[in-house]
This record gives C-alpha cells, structure tokens and sequence, in this order.
C-alpha cells in the first residue's frame, strides 16, 4: 500500500496477493499501481476516486471501478521470465488505467471498442516507456520499457495484412476480425504518431488533456474526441482521423527519382526556344543562372561542381558592378542541385520525413509537412542545392510513421536480405 499525493487529496495505491505472487508483487505490484495513477493523472486530471488497487489473479486482467484483477505468477521456486515481469506490469498499468477511459471519461464500447482500449493501450504505453525511466533498475541496461504496443513498428504486419482481414477502427466491435490490433494496436499507434511526429508532445498533450477534462463522467462519441482534439489544438486532422480511423489504408511514401542539375554558361535549350519565340536575345534578360540536367544536351561535363559566379560569365559581371567586396564574399553559392521525387503507394497522408546524407559525411534531415501532399496525393518533387555531392536520401530514417515498405525508402536503393537470407544469418549467429 502507497499513498499517491493528487493536489491536497491522499489516494491509496493498494495490492492484494498470496504469497504465491512473491517476490514479484512485492516489489512491483503497488509500484505500478501509484505510476499509473501518477502518469494517467498527469496527462488527463487527477484521478478522483480515493483508492485504486490491483488483486492477484492466476490468468487475466480485468478492470472495474476502483479494482481489477491481474496476471504475473512466477514459478513455485520464486524464479520467474522477463515475459511474466513486464506482463505484470503492464497489465496492472492497463487495468488502473480504465479507471479513466472508459470509466470516467465514459464512452461506450459496445459501439468504439477503441474509444477505451485504444486510449488506454495509448496511455498504457506512455506510462510503460515513463516507468522505464522512473524506474531504469526495472528494465534491461540502457534500454526503453519493452512495450508490447504502441510503437509504430508493432502495428505494420496488421496494417500490412490482407485486406480482407482488416476492418476500419470505427467498425462496430462485434464485426471486427481481430480485436487486439484493430480496437488496442492500431489507435495506440496512431495516437502515438500524432503526437510525436505530428502534432508535437506539447500541442498533442494540451489537446488530450482538454478532452479528457471535458469529458470526464460524460458520454463522449468519437466525433467528441475528433473535434476536440481539433479545437484544443487549432488543427486541422480531418485528413488523419480520416486516414487511420475511417480506412485499412496504410502508410508507405518512397523515394522515387533524383534528378541532378549544375550550373550552366549559357541558357537551356527550353530557355534558348523561349527567348527566339519573342525575340529576344540574353542582353534582354537580367543576369540569370541556368542549371543544365546531368546527362541532357545542355550538360557540360566540365562545368560539373562550378559555383555560379565560376560558371555565369554575366552573374560574374553583375557582382563586380554591383556589390562591395565584402558582400561577395557572403554571398553562399551552392554547386549542386537536385530534383528529388518522391511517391506515396500508401493511402494515409503522412509527414515526409527525410535524411539527406552528403559527400561531406554531414546529414541534414527534413520534414515536410503532410500538406505537402494536398495537390498531389500520389507524388511530388521537391528541390534543394547544396555546397557538396548529395549521396542518399532515405524516408524516415527513424521508422517513425510505420511505413510498411521499407524497400523504397532509400536512395541509392539499398540491397535488402530476403527473409531466407535472414534466417540463415540468424542461424549462423
Ligand atoms: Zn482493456
């Protein structure tokens, strides 16, 4: 037993075991039960009832109010697995956690399983990776709390499952083929992409506390949650809730083609057309630079890599005459410059997030805004120069958006082991 402080209040964290959930309750049992009252409170309102406690069960978990029942019995000599540690823990930290969603923030779900699993496998999972820091002893060395959903990994093999298989998140429970990724994985996942790639820890946060706080001991629908989080945060998720609650669309963006261009001495083939057309000759024209596509007629091998004053005898000119020594100098010059493509088989509209490696060894890393995709849902193109050779691109580089294809993420295309060539290496290992 624990008291866990909420404002003024004292709420008591409490456990009920036999000795035959020893050593492993006695140590974690009441830890899990204040964390969760103590993360769950932090992200929603303090948690209003004055007790909450977790009983020893053999199997299962099950939650009422105030009180559920959890799994996690080690072995009769006391030893027990790492699987039935942090299933324990996780468990208890799932079943507290109902205390808020569904019991208080009341949603019901017979109609949106997901309105409470879902938000809770969310919650649970950021108290789980809370408690790996709260409590670094309690994991492997160096490692994040090994949570079993939530990360953008976990949810791809359903996502990239037969289609036949897989129902929107918003089917009626009782229609849905499996429950635990569909009502539990999937909206854990989307939450926890929304908040860390798209809308950012502080914005997400304030949005989900708003709703919980003004749905508490009210009977919210999904439209509740989708407009509040909306209106608490003054953005625009039409696009998300559309793709990941209304679809069994996934996510997967490519790269798709890199164009090279370098500076040129004299104006393009297309430029030169132009200028005849109205006729015009180059003195009409302000100082210009061209860029010529590597491998086309404009192309000049010997110019590759040349700055645009090296290159454009007119630029030159227009510099000397026109500007201090000193702002020459500052003047930044990129040599290369390329057209990158990329494309979208997936259907959900996501951030574009990229790392750009250059010959330099420097990285630079990106992220385009998911309305970058507004009048092209299928492929855009984008343009950056830089002072060195480009030599890869690779789409999000931290697997961040649970891209279920990473064969066309990489650019130059990266060789990929087939599953026979893993398993042999794992077997080798
Ligand atoms: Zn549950």
């Amino acid at each position: 037993m624990q008291a866990v402080k909420m404002g003024n209040r004292d709420v008591m964290a409490v456990s009920l075991y036999p000795k035959e959930g020893n050593p492993l309750w006695e140590e974690y049992s009441t830890k899990a039960v204040a964390h969760t009252l103590r993360s769950y409170s932090a992200h929603t309102f303090d948690y209003p009832y004055p007790k909450a406690i977790s009983v020893h069960a053999k199997n299962q978990g099950m939650e009422y109010p105030m009180i559920c029942w959890n799994y996690g019995r080690p072995n009769e000599d006391g030893t027990y697995s790492d699987r039935v540690k942090y299933g324990m823990i996780s468990v208890i930290i799932h079943e507290v956690g109902h205390n808020f969603f569904p019991m208080i923030v009341n949603s019901d779900e017979r109609q949106w399983g997901w309105m409470d699993e879902g938000l809770d496998t969310f919650m649970q999972y950021m108290a789980e990776q809370e408690f790996g820091e709260a409590y670094p002893e309690a994991v492997a060395p160096n490692k994040a709390y090994p949570s079993r959903r939530g990360d953008p990994s976990k949810i791809v093999p359903y996502m990239s499952g037969d289609q036949s298989t897989i129902s929107p998140i918003m089917d009626n429970p009782e229609n849905v083929f499996q429950l635990g990724p569909n009502a539990y994985g999937k909206p854990a996942t989307a939450l926890n992409i929304l908040r860390e790639t798209v809308m950012g820890r502080e914005l997400f946060d304030h949005a989900f506390k708003t709703y919980s706080k003004r749905w508490m001991f009210k009977h919210p629908t999904p439209e509740d949650f989708f407009r509040t989080m909306e209106d608490a945060s003054a953005v625009d998720l039409d696009w998300y809730w559309r793709g990941w609650f209304y679809t069994t669309d996934y996510v997967d963006i490519g790269v798709k083609d890199i164009k090279k261009y370098y500076v040129s001495n004299k104006p393009t083939k297309k430029m030169q057309d132009y200028m005849a057309a109205r006729n015009m000759t180059e003195a009409d024209l302000p100082p210009l630079v061209y860029l010529a596509e590597e491998g086309s007629e404009d192309f000049d091998e010997n110019l590759k890599g040349k700055s645009p004053s090296e290159t454009s005898q007119t630029l030159k000119e227009f510099m000397m005459d026109n500007m201090t020594e000193a702002e020459r100098a500052k003047v930044k010059e990129p040599k290369y410059f390329y057209e990158v493509t990329y494309d979208k088989p997936g259907g959900i509209p996501m951030p574009l997030i990229v790392e750009y490696t250059y010959a330099d060894g420097t990285t630079e890393n990106i992220t385009y805004p998911p309305e970058i995709w507004r009048k092209n849902d299928k492929e855009i193109s984008v343009v950056i120069s830089s002072d060195t050779e480009l030599t890869g691109v690779m789409v999000d580089p931290k697997a961040e958006t649970a891209d279920i294809d990473t064969t066309n993420n990489s650019w130059p295309k990266k060789e990929q082991n087939s599953d026979f060539d893993n398993f042999k290496e794992k077997i080798k290992g």
